[in-house]
């Protein structure tokens, strides 16, 4: 496998955990499987090297994937604020992890950013902000942050042994990002799912515990979903609106509607969709693209968000009735 980062880089990070004792890692809000994977693969990695280790996120990550945090070690600021900090306070190093800059962690990242620490970036965004880092970990050529946090591991300890549960962790990370190995999949992606397998994580036990795990409620909120889909012909698009409402009535839970954006680029002839997930103050909204449409631009000029080529997201302040228009006019840049 070609070395992802030159060695230099990887003597910096060398020296920088030398000179450490103390690492808090963090990462995005609302944390998906490559948040939460490389949360706990990294920090499980490194506590096997005697570094004591918090793990943090700014809001509660999904309930499917508790599987990937046993003990309940990951530290919720949004429910736990006085403990995080106090882990920030002793931190000697904090290392960011598959998210692009501080801002994207709102009232915790202002916290970490006042933190007179050494900063780590791990990420495989774009636009990272390097200036707020010390050490930048970064590339989009890659499935994932975990795919990119393992190899920088092997890179720096070729020989530490990555223990079962890391490697779960790592490959939960490549399996929900690509999509099932649909997008951001290179050669290398596969090359270190086998070593991942090797290290005794499990396929199939992954996809039972992500994808075939669900509670009744959100079976049928996906049925709603499906039900739902609305069909915009003249720009190749499909979205999802879910109103609180809706929420409220089938006992929505966070996490429940992962994948739902999914659902219109199933039908034939769609390339586009959005999906639109009405919270208190505002509407989450995602977007995604099949192949050559980018959709990261009008996450960034409509919906004050951004994101990968062919998966972005951003919020929008509006009423729920303004959403078709809004959408009409994003997708009237990119549709011919
Ligand atoms: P999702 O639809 O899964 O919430 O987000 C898709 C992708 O969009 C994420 O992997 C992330 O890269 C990006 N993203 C989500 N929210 C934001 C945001 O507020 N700002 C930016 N710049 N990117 C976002
Ligand atoms: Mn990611």
């Amino acid at each position: 496998m070609r070395d992802l980062f030159p060695q230099d880089l990887i003597k910096r990070w060398d020296d920088a955990l030398k000179r450490s004792e103390r690492i808090v890692l963090s990462t995005h809000m609302n944390p998906d499987g490559d948040a939460v994977g490389s949360l706990m693969g990294l920090g499980l990695f490194l506590r096997q090297l005697g570094f004591r280790v918090s793990m943090v996120c700014p809001s509660p990550y999904p309930g499917f994937l508790k599987f990937l945090d046993p003990d309940r070690e990951i530290l919720v600021f949004s429910r736990n604020r006085e403990e995080v900090i106090q882990k920030i306070t002793e931190a000697d190093t904090i290392i960011a992890v598959d998210v692009s800059s501080f801002s994207r962690m709102e009232e915790l990242g202002e916290i970490l950013e006042d933190k007179k620490a050494f900063r780590v970036l791990m990420d495989h965004h774009i636009d990272p902000d390097s200036e707020g880092f010390d050490l930048v970990f970064s590339t989009t050529k890659i499935s994932s942050s975990c795919e990119l946090v393992y190899r920088v591991l092997k890179l720096w300890r070729p020989e530490s042994v990555i223990l079962k549960e890391q490697a779960v962790a790592f490959l939960t990370g490549i399996i929900t990002d690509t999509n099932q190995f649909a997008n951001s999949v290179y050669p290398e992606t596969f090359n270190v799912t086998s070593e991942l397998t090797a290290c005794g994580a499990n396929t199939e036990d992954i996809f039972d515990k992500v994808y075939r795990n669900f509670s009744y409620n959100r079976m049928r909120l996906m049925g709603y979903a499906l039900q739902n889909i609305r069909l915009l012909p003249q720009y190749n698009a499909g979205y999802i609106v879910l109103t609180r409402d809706v929420l409220e009535e089938f006992g929505y839970r966070n996490g429940d509607t992962e994948g739902f954006v999914n659902f219109p680029l199933a039908i034939t002839g769609i390339s586009v969709s959005a999906f639109f997930l009405q919270r208190e103050d505002h509407i989450k909204v995602s977007l995604r693209s099949k192949g050559k449409i980018a959709v990261n631009g009008i996450a960034k000029d409509f919906f004050n968000g951004g994101g990968h080529y062919n998966a972005s997201a951003g919020k929008m302040e509006d009423a729920v009735d303004k959403i078709e228009e809004l959408l009409k006019k994003a997708l009237g840049t990119i549709i011919a």
